[in-house]
């Protein structure tokens, strides 16, 4: 990059029926933004098929923003709600500049962390995430069910993913095209952030309750989201049946040995109707959990092979900069 020319920096913000707050997550972003002229910005919405007046606020946005010269604000409306992940894909697949930032327009993430990620970008990380010291406003199950999750995913594979962080990070053009490489449908985003590799940095902050509406993650969802995790990178519960199933085979030979022997040496009468009643339930049920375990390898698999685009856009807007003074 010739070191004369502006560095161009992207915010790529996801949302999903954020009419209330992305108002504010807007005006808040702008003074971060203003703080920095140094650099050229393009802010890039993603409108994941709101059901509210979400394209109604960025399409205002976007209007009100014509005469700036500093940044440029990009609306990605999508035909339908295609969950974060993919929001954010189609995000990034949209920015053209020498980093890009990801952020929650909830203001979970706050816009005012953006310099810091920059300055460690700045010292020559491909990979700058924000990594949550405190969760305030959310409940201690929601914190105990996401410290087994990542301590869960350390265990299960090879990918390294940072405990207590989001999706709130910064990547360099590097990381952001090694990224882009990687199209599958079933997207977890923090396992893929972290195996494209490069340097990566945390910066420490505190994250704030949401500043209006509900998380669109309940505990189904979550669990979901785990079992996303879980079997896009790694292949271990696969592996436990073999394992599982040596274990009993293993179990059942040494007590099949025991009634040949007590039929054979005391010529017991036949009995037995609790034993056989337990082994059958036993091994009916982990029968049925491995193959459910199989299925959903395979579901995944079939979404794969159908080679469908990841989303759908149904229209972009964009607003157009006062290049006037350059
Ligand atoms: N989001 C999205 N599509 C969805 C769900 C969420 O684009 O289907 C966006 C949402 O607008 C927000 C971010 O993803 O900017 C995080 O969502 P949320 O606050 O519900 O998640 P949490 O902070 O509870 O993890
Ligand atoms: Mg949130």
């Amino acid at each position: 990059m010739d070191s004369q020319e502006q560095k161009r920096i992207s915010v790529v913000a996801p949302a999903f029926n954020e009419e209330d707050s992305i108002q504010a997550f807007h005006s808040r972003l702008l003074v971060t933004v203003q703080s920095l002229p140094q650099y050229d910005w393009q802010i890039v919405y993603v409108n994941d098929g709101s059901r509210d007046g979400t394209l109604g606020v960025l399409k205002n946005i976007v209007e009100q923003d014509q005469s700036s010269s500093s940044h440029t604000v990009t609306v990605v409306d999508l035909s339908r709600n295609f969950g974060k992940e993919i929001a954010m894909t189609a995000g990034l697949d949209k920015v053209d500049a020498d980093a890009v930032i990801v952020i929650d327009t909830d203001l979970q993430d706050p816009p005012e962390l953006i310099p810091q990620l920059i300055e460690k970008w700045e010292e020559g990380y491909d990979a700058v995430y924000a990594k949550r010291r405190e969760r305030y406003g959310e409940t201690a199950i929601k914190k105990w069910t996401a410290a087994s999750f990542y301590r869960l995913m350390a265990r299960l594979s090879r990918v390294h993913i940072p405990r207590d962080t989001g999706d709130f990070r910064l990547l360099s053009r590097p990381a952001l095209d090694a990224l882009k490489q990687l199209r599958e449908q079933h997207r977890f985003m923090k396992g893929l952030f972290n195996w494209i590799g490069f340097d990566q940095v945390a910066v420490e902050y505190d994250r704030d309750p949401r500043f209006a509406g509900e998380s669109k993650f309940n505990y189904w969802k979550l669990w979901n989201f785990a079992l996303e995790g879980v079997t896009s990178f790694s292949s271990l519960p696969l592996r436990m049946a073999t394992y599982l199933g040596i274990f009993i085979a293993f179990g059942a030979f040494l007590y099949g040995a025991l009634i040949i022997f007590k039929t054979l040496f005391w010529g017991e009468a036949v009995q037995g109707y609790p034993s056989i009643m337990v082994t059958v339930l036993l091994l009916g049920g982990v029968n049925l959990i491995f193959l459910g375990m199989i299925g959903e390898y395979l579901g995944r698999m079939f979404n794969e092979t159908k080679g469908r685009p990841l989303y759908i856009v149904k229209q972009t807007y964009q607003s157009l900069p006062n290049r006037a003074e350059i």
